[in-house]
């Protein structure tokens, strides 16, 4: 399979433009000739560049107004394809898109277009050319792959093929079952991108609200599944228009894409069976739950943040057998705190102060998900092992941090007794009643959210949820939730749009640190709040407004109002159940504790306290220009 990626879809100039798709993985590339016009070199010096870099041009691209039009704009047409031969002749490409006409001279009819391309076609071949046809969603007369495909059809020439656009088919919500009419040899190239599912002009759409297979709510699975079945063998191409990406950076969005491809196909395999495609990595992996959360921390942070955690009823039960290293715990909960002056934990802290710098995941098997990880494109992390430390798997996640892999083989399931050795002259903490994590708050600049998002959906049997606004009175937050089938597993991915916003403050303050809070999870969310109000903990004072909305928003009885009040509760309910929160005031630079109860099925967040919540947050703040402590 040669994967591909249209060079309109990541910023930069030509050169970095391709140095990043080679880099990232892909075999050949789209040249969009705006890129080619834009850049200071002659054809051929562009094909000698693209081939030093190992690929291959699976396209030149656009060709525009074409097919259908009276003379004499139609001889004007076959000159310009003839210019357009001569320089894709020069650079070595072969393949040349047309699309569908918008042309308001072109007169439609199906064997007028053929005829033209039979024309074309016949003009191609004598120079060893070819050339595709492709509907766009909103082309004059032709805007179905259905039609393109009779146009190609009674062309009848061999080197006259389609091209199919994932989003032109789906955007226009066209069965893309019908692709398996269509014989596979003659498709000649077929793009791919996903969209969010948004109610807007299909050109704007198409051309700046484009993302990666996965990114978006495109049955672009279904429509792979379609094109393999045709028994198609050419490039899978990303043509994606998208105007994050293009002021992203190169590297990460051509990552991005390639991983996108690999996960699609790994998807289509598993979904297509009979055409006996082989998956080339182990399944996404389920997750069972979080096993622990390592923060980096020095001493005076360590003393500070232990002290918290016995406020929260957690307890010092080990030290690791060779390291400065704490093991906290309460209930299944596992906080580790690294106090080490070398190794990763140490140069995450330099750099970003109190900081998780490690997340252990438990999963079914360690050795799979690694092997997944690497599979698409993660990067392995390994460092020098201690006296006493046991190999665990584990990889870089998006934003720097470690991923650690723990599954119930014999030896990484002993993993504290083996690493750590109990302290017997600690008392047992009284415990709260804090029992699991909840989940985990990782912030990001808003640019990053769909990196982080594919990251996790494409290694993990996860979904993304919808996303949501959190209003900051600074800006906004768009915050969404990856989750594991089973409610194992949950993430909360938030992207700030600027740096004022408490999650952007986080971003920067932290120079990209990224867990800013961590949810618990209790049974009992009063006996806890008791419990811990009882260690010394003080809960994050809620202000009087919000228990005043919350009592008309879901008309709350005044008692139930007056004793979340007493407790700073937060609460929230659907249809399926109810939530409660409370949280911990600001630690280090910017991080806080969350601490939850759901009752019933209530699947979310609390969204609609998030507001008050960060007001509430904000007012700890120091103000600007003042020492923070
Ligand atoms: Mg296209
Ligand atoms: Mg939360």
């Amino acid at each position: 399979m040669l994967t591909s990626i249209a060079t309109v879809s990541i910023a930069g100039d030509l050169p970095q433009k391709l140095q990043a798709i080679a880099a990232a993985g892909f075999g050949g590339v789209e040249i969009f000739e705006q890129d080619f016009l834009a850049h200071d070199a002659s054809p051929e010096e562009v094909g000698r560049m693209v081939r030093d870099h190992g690929l291959t041009i699976t396209l030149f691209q656009p060709f525009r107004d074409f097919e259908g039009l009276p003379e004499p704009d139609r001889a004007r047409a076959f000159d310009r394809a003839e210019r357009k031969f001569d320089l894709m002749g020069a650079m070595g490409a072969d393949l040349l898109l047309v699309c569908s006409s918008i042309h308001p001279k072109a007169m439609g009819g199906i064997d007028r277009a053929a005829e033209d391309f039979r024309e074309l076609g016949e003009r191609a071949s004598t120079r060893g050319l070819r050339v595709g046809y492709e509907a766009l969603a909103w082309g004059k007369h032709v805007f179905d792959h259905r039609d393109a495909w009779e146009v190609v059809r009674r062309a009848d020439h061999p080197a006259v093929g389609l091209i199919l656009d994932s989003f032109h088919t789906l955007a226009r919500r066209i069965d893309p079952d019908t692709i398996r009419r269509i014989p596979g040899d003659r498709i000649f190239i077929v793009q791919l991108a996903d969209a969010p599912q948004i109610e807007m002009d299909l050109l704007y759409w198409s051309r700046h609200f484009r993302n990666m297979p996965g990114e978006g709510d495109l049955d672009v699975t279904g429509f792979m599944r379609a094109v393999v079945a045709t028994g198609y063998q050419g490039p899978i191409s990303l043509e994606i228009f998208n105007d994050q990406f293009r002021g992203g950076n190169p590297r990460v969005i051509a990552e991005d894409g390639h991983r996108s491809l690999l996960h699609l196909m790994d998807r289509v395999a598993r979904a297509e069976p009979a055409l006996a495609l082989v998956p080339t990595m182990p399944d996404r992996i389920p997750v069972q739950g979080v096993e622990f959360v390592e923060f980096a921390a020095d001493a005076v942070e360590a003393q500070m943040l232990g002290a918290l955690l016995r406020q929260m009823g957690f307890a010092p039960v080990a030290r690791h057998v060779s390291k400065d290293v704490t093991l906290w715990r309460q209930g299944d909960i596992n906080v580790v705190l690294n106090q080490e002056r070398t190794g990763f934990a140490a140069s995450a802290h330099a750099v970003q102060g109190l900081t998780v710098c490690d997340i252990g995941l438990k999963v079914a098997s360690a050795a799979d998900t690694v092997t997944r990880a690497t599979a698409l494109g993660a990067d392995i992390f390994a460092q020098p092992h201690a006296e006493g430390e046991l190999d665990i798997p584990a990889i870089r996640g998006v934003g720097g941090g470690v991923l650690h892999f723990l599954d119930d083989s014999v030896e990484l399931s002993r993993v504290w007794n083996t690493e750590f050795t109990s302290l017997a002259d600690t008392a047992p903490g009284t415990g709260a009643g804090l029992r699991r994590i909840d989940h985990l708050a990782q912030t990001m600049s808003y640019d990053e959210m769909l990196t982080w998002t594919l990251f996790y959906t494409s290694l993990f049997e996860t979904r993304a949820a919808a996303m949501v606004d959190v209003v900051d009175p600074a800006g906004l937050v768009r915050s969404r939730a990856i989750e594991g089938l089973d409610g194992q597993l949950r993430l909360t991915l938030n992207g700030a749009e600027n740096q004022r916003t408490l999650a952007g403050r986080f971003i920067a303050e932290t120079l990209g640190s990224s867990v800013q809070h961590i949810a618990f999870a209790t049974d009992d969310i009063v006996a806890t709040a008791r419990a811990m109000a009882a260690l010394g903990f003080a809960a994050l004072p809620v202000s009087a407004n919000y228990y005043g909305d919350l009592a008309v928003r879901l008309d709350l009885p005044e008692e139930r109002i007056a004793e979340l009040q007493s407790m700073n509760l937060f609460y929230d309910r659907d249809d399926s159940g109810e939530f409660f929160q409370f949280y911990s005031g600001l630690v280090g630079r910017g991080m806080f504790f969350e601490v939850v109860e759901r009752r019933g099925a209530y699947g979310g967040y609390g969204a609609a306290n998030a507001p008050f919540r960060v007001a509430a947050l904000r007012r700890q703040l120091a103000p600007a220009g003042l020492p923070r402590l």
